[in-house]
């Protein structure tokens, strides 16, 4: 491994980068941003492939081992099979994967796998078309599940899928979908809705919190916690007794900051230290300088990472009475 230079002023040692390939998405799901979203990034702000890569060598450099890319829907980069090959070509070469709506997986899967990409997330709150169309605003249920299917031959493994509940919409659907996942060997967990939205529908008094789900999937499945969660987002258990499991990432009611070793970079190329984080640093300023050397180029992007994993945090401070949402909405970090 790597000689770790991202560690952060409380020990954090950072070895998870999220590389967000861009802002747009073809889903419009109603926790994300609102319908006629307009607030997108300008295409010519967007990092291009090389810039792309660049900077995920330079991070590899610093000792991430790990690069999940996200967006937006990542799929929609028109070159995202070039990206993950290049990334994967790499040294040392960082574990992959990927983060999609999985509506692109189909023609996808197996190229991606071909070039290196090892696991994906694929994001699936329901199973039932119409709640599916109501939460996405788009009628995509099919595609997303054939996707799923296509990950899990082209031997994308673990699949994990992501669910969000919300209140009055999906929230009844814990025990089905974990039902699902078991019989289609998913590894399912689910996620908090978190004050991330462009739309500004969040809203604490009725986010379904973990407990909420932990409750309503212990009056159908035995689980058992599992220990040694590390730096993962997820509690795990396992469900009647394995080999099953389930997971929750309770970012707002279970906050897991102390181990967060995660990183981001936006598609526009700038580096966030928390998903929450107010504050951003800039790489594409110097990715496009033309008068930097490459050497020296590298040099600058490096300690534009480390000063802000320097920079960073004890905590998200969501639950802080003066706690502000990030002025960017998640579809342009990067989940
Ligand atoms: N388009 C890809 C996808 O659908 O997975 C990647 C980007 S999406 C922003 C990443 C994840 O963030 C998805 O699992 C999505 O459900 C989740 N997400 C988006 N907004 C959220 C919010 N306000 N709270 C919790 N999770 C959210």
């Amino acid at each position: 491994m790597t000689a770790a230079s991202l560690v952060d002023g409380f020990g954090r040692v950072h070895r998870d980068l999220r590389l967000s390939l861009t802002d747009r998405c073809n889903l419009r799901c109603a926790y994300c941003m609102p319908e006629d979203f307009a607030g997108w990034t300008p295409s010519g702000h967007l990092l291009s492939r090389a810039e792309l890569v660049r900077a995920v060598g330079v991070a590899v450099g610093l000792g991430i081992s790990h690069v999940r890319l996200t967006g937006g829907e990542p799929l929609l980069h028109p070159e995202v099979v070039d990206v993950v090959r290049d990334i994967a070509a790499l040294a040392p070469a960082p574990r992959i994967s990927l983060t999609t709506n999985g509506i692109r997986l189909p023609s996808l899967a197996q190229p991606l796998a071909d070039a290196g990409l090892g696991r994906v997330n694929v994001s699936l709150d329901t199973l039932d078309r119409e709640r599916f169309a109501r939460i996405t605003r788009r009628d995509r249920l099919d595609d997303v599940l054939s996707g799923i299917a296509a990950a899990q031959r082209a031997g994308l493994r673990p699949l994990k899928v992501n669910a969000v509940l919300m209140r009055g919409v999906n929230d009844d659907e814990a025990g089905s979908l974990l039902r699902h996942a078991i019989e289609h060997s998913w590894r399912l967990r689910f996620i908090e809705q978190m004050p991330l939205d462009a739309g500004g529908v969040w809203a604490r008094a009725t986010m379904v919190t973990a407990d909420e789900i932990l409750e309503q999937l212990s009056r159908e499945f035995h689980l058992t916690p599992l220990p040694d969660r590390g730096s993962a987002p997820a509690e795990e258990f396992l469900v009647d007794g394995g080999p099953a499991r389930v997971g929750i990432i309770a970012s707002v009611s279970r906050p897991f900051c102390g181990d967060c070793d995660r990183l981001r970079i936006t598609a526009d190329g700038q580096v966030r230290n928390c998903l929450f984080a107010r504050t951003e640093s800039d790489l594409r300023t110097i990715l496009r300088d033309a008068t930097l050397g490459e050497d020296e180029r590298d040099l600058q992007l490096a300690a534009v990472l480390e000063g802000s994993v320097l920079a960073k945090e004890a905590g998200h401070g969501i639950n802080e009475p003066l706690f502000i949402s990030p002025a960017r909405p998640m579809s342009a970090i990067g989940g």
